[in-house]
């Protein structure tokens, strides 16, 4: 059974002071035995990385930190970004790659998603896993092409890149359609499409490696519908913006989640 991931993407909110208050709320009703069910991630604002690694260590709650991007080079003039080995010396141990939100305001392509890729994976340091985002428009949806969409996503994303150990890639199905709207994709859409990723997965890293990765879904996830949809056999977890804010929606999330895994 894959131990499923509850991770909170805060994008562009939260001050550094905003930040520490959000995540002791967070650390203070956290029950230390949720961490052997579930993974739990929080990726807050780079600025804000280090100071809540250090809340976390400090209760020694065992909830790794993400960053929301990084860049492939190592190093030099690349005015504004931010490599692997810097998020990973703030204390990351996760990074999202190709949001949406990238992908569509930033112009981040698939090829530029597999270059960021490919320096986490085989970044030398510390481990660093990936959370791939993928995910269809609403205009694709209606389409009706959205397999083939995410899982050509997918495929680009995951060019030439070598995974011996599943705790090194997980992925995230977004419907664009789905983020910040309210309108959650229904438990049966949703897992057809991450069923279809994880035979998309089978076929580029083999059937043992694509049974162990985890899957999440993202895209209003809530208290509302996070059972339902965590049912599904091949949603292992969620990828969480709004209802990562508030600390008590956030650890319900979790908790749903442990109770699901236990
Ligand atoms: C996201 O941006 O990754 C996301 C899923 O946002 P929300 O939960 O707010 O839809």
């Amino acid at each position: 059974m894959r131990k499923p991931i509850i991770a909170g993407n805060w994008k562009m909110n939260n001050t550094v002071a905003e930040a520490v208050v959000l995540t002791q709320e967070i650390s203070n009703i956290y029950e230390k035995d949720y961490s052997d069910f579930v993974d739990v991630i929080i990726c807050p604002p780079a600025v804000d990385l280090k100071s809540v690694k250090g809340v976390l260590e400090f209760d020694r709650q065992k909830i790794a930190v993400g960053a929301q991007n990084c860049y492939h080079e190592p190093k030099g003039a690349f005015t504004g970004e931010i490599s692997v080995k810097m998020i990973s010396d703030a204390g990351c141990d996760y990074c999202i790659v190709g949001h949406s939100e990238r992908r569509d305001i930033f112009g981040e392509t698939n090829a530029m998603i597999n270059d960021k890729v490919h320096a986490l994976v085989e970044y030398e340091g510390k481990k660093m896993t990936p959370i791939l985002c993928c995910g269809e428009s609403l205009a694709v949806r209606e389409a009706g092409d959205y397999i083939e969409f995410v899982t050509k996503q997918i495929e680009a994303a995951l060019a030439g890149v070598d995974i011996f150990d599943s705790s090194k890639l997980v992925v995230a199905y977004e419907p664009i359609w789905a983020i910040g709207t309210g309108r959650t994709a229904t438990p049966e859409q949703a897992e057809e499409v991450c069923a279809a990723i994880r035979e998309c997965l089978a076929k580029i890293l083999g059937q043992t490696m694509a049974e162990e990765i985890r899957i999440l879904y993202g895209g209003s996830m809530n208290e509302g519908n996070v059972k339902d949809l965590l049912a599904q056999p091949n949603i292992d977890g969620g990828l969480i913006g709004g209802a990562s804010l508030k600390a008590d929606s956030f650890v319900y999330l979790v908790k749903v989640a442990a109770e699901c895994s236990k």
